[in-house]
């Protein structure tokens, strides 16, 4: 798992520039658990190299991958600590099925999560 990254955030399209890897402390089919001080740290360290994160992504062991009610609650809870900056977070969850059908892309707007199609995000 780790945490998504962009340099601009006032154009209309938002261009994901820096993907990181952190250590997940437990990793399940419902669930990953990582260090929240550690995935802190390192968006201090990336936002004094002009980078803004903007969401969060793991994998699942399964072909094609759909949240969980824990990744519900994680996008809710990521959704809403950056409200201040951020209108919504997106959560990619990558699954064994190589691009398109492996890879699902959502969209968190502190309301609620929703999946993006490439028609949606247009
Ligand atoms: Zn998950």
């Amino acid at each position: 798992m780790g945490q998504l990254y962009a340099r601009d955030l006032t154009t209309t399209d938002i261009v994901i520039e820096h993907a990181t890897v952190l250590p997940p402390v437990s990793a399940s089919r419902t669930g990953v658990r990582f260090n929240t001080y550690q995935a802190f740290a390192e968006r201090v360290r990336l936002f004094e190299n002009g980078l803004h994160c903007v969401g969060l992504w793991h994998t699942h062991p399964v072909s094609t991958p759909e949240p969980s009610m824990n990744d519900e609650l994680l996008a809710a809870n990521y959704a809403r600590a950056a409200a201040e900056d951020l209108s919504g977070i997106v959560f990619v969850i990558l699954g064994t099925k190589p691009f398109p059908q492996g890879i699902g892309v959502w969209f968190h707007d502190q309301k609620s999560l929703r999946r993006l199609t490439a028609e949606a995000s247009r």
